[in-house]
């Protein structure tokens, strides 16, 4: 097993009914290699920061497992900057500011020490950077796992389209995967973004949970846990799919039901995720938690069959 990670490593501005955050460690690289870390004992990053980013904040991913060799550290250069509110319904976010910064040339290295890695996780970056990075392995990872936005929708389609067309799975959210394929139902929405290219299509609904389709027909529904307090959704979605292929990247099997397993593995981490400001949450979580965290999930919804 080895995983790669590619995506934003950011500083973040957050803003919700419970309060706000400075810049903090952000990014969707950061969220996925924190996540990641519960399942794989160590997890590539390919990412780029500014020279402003702190060296304290690279030791949290470092501490975290996170080899940090493709991680450039551009001199002179700033951060990716991006900043968000939730309203009363932590349901949708209002981006404030995205400031691409270093993002804007990003060049990506993959060291050699990377180069036979067996699952890549694509996360939210420039699809032409997710595509290069495909391009530089020299052989293909045995699962291609892509997240992506509609920012990247809205100014680069074509290019997002040919990387899509190049990857497994792909995680969205509903109302993305909506625009992306012009369905309002999400089976339709679902069918439409396979024929684009991956075998596997995975949409998160929030706080009402995730659905797994792929192309021979299976469905499965995952349920999010109902919380009392949602305090910041920022980053679940990373932090989701971070689990979902790290889970998949541990026990080394990519059938369908074990995805099944793989989308609660998400869940369950998601779930501390929103639980504090930015990461915080995932730093350090003990593995017994992490168990007790699933268990509610199988408890939720496990039901008799004899009915
Ligand atoms: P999520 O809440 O899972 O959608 O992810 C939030 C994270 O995505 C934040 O930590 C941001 O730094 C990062 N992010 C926001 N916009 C972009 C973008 N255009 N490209 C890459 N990362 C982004």
């Amino acid at each position: 097993m080895s995983l790669t990670i590619v995506g934003s490593v950011a500083f973040d501005a957050i803003q919700t009914p419970y309060g706000q955050t400075d810049k903090i460690i952000g990014g969707a690289g950061s969220y996925i290699c924190l996540a990641s870390s519960y399942f794989t004992k160590t997890q590539n990053v390919i990412a780029v920061v500014g020279e402003d980013f702190p060296e304290e904040y690279i030791s949290i991913l470092k501490d975290h497992g996170t080899d940090t060799e493709g991680l450039q550290i551009k001199k002179g250069e700033k951060t990716f900057f991006w900043s968000g509110k939730y309203h009363e319904n932590m349901n949708s976010r209002e981006t404030l500011v995205t400031e691409l910064n270093v993002l804007e040339h990003f060049d990506p290295i993959v060291p050699d020490a990377y180069q036979n890695t067996e699952y890549l996780m694509l996360g939210n970056l420039s699809p032409i950077v997710q595509r290069q990075v495909i391009e530089r392995l020299s052989n293909r990872p045995k699962l291609i796992v892509m997240d992506t936005m509609n920012f990247w929708m809205d100014i680069l389609l074509d290019e997002l389209k040919k990387t899509i067309a190049m990857v497994d799975v792909l995680t969205i959210n509903d109302e993305e995967a909506e625009q992306l394929s012009g369905k309002k139902n999400l089976v339709e929405a679902a069918e439409v973004i396979m024929e684009m290219g991956p075998s596997t299509v995975i949409i998160k609904k929030g706080e009402h949970g995730a659905l797994l389709f792929n192309k021979e027909g299976k469905v499965f529904s995952a349920p999010a846990l109902p919380l009392r307090q949602v305090f910041d959704p920022t980053g679940a979605g990373d932090t989701f799919a971070g689990g979902f292929t790290s889970y998949l990247a541990k026990t080394g099997d990519i059938s369908f039901d074990n995805m099944k397993k793989a989308i609660i593995a998400g869940s369950a981490l998601a779930s501390f995720c929103v639980e504090k400001f930015g990461t915080e949450k995932l730093v350090g979580l003990a593995e017994e938690t992490i168990t007790e965290r699933i268990n509610k999930f199988v408890e939720l919804s496990q039901f008799d069959t004899n009915i």
